[in-house]
């Protein structure tokens, strides 16, 4: 885990200001949703994504190998084999 160093207080709704870096360097945009994930004490704040991985579809997302895959990009990959010899 990365200490920035930065602080930011909490507002009296809860509110906490992500730091402008921190969002230009993640890509997090006015509306982009933040997923919120706790490990003991910590909070971890984390963009949430639900896009296939590959070519950015929004609709039909479902999980392979813990990535956001769409089922037209998880059929595409099911269907392919490899033969071992053809590879570098
Ligand atoms: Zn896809």
């Amino acid at each position: 885990m990365n200490n920035t160093g930065i602080t930011r207080p909490v507002d009296n709704l809860g509110r906490v200001v992500i730091p402008i870096e921190i969002r230009n360097q993640l890509g997090i945009k006015e509306k982009d949703k933040i997923l919120f994930l706790t490990e003991g004490t910590n909070i971890i704040l984390r963009k949430y994504q639900q896009e296939c991985v590959f070519c950015g579809k929004q609709k039909g997302i479902i999980e392979f190998k813990g990535q956001k895959i769409c089922k037209k990009c998880y059929q595409e990959i099911k269907g392919v084999s490899i033969n071992e010899e053809e590879m570098p």
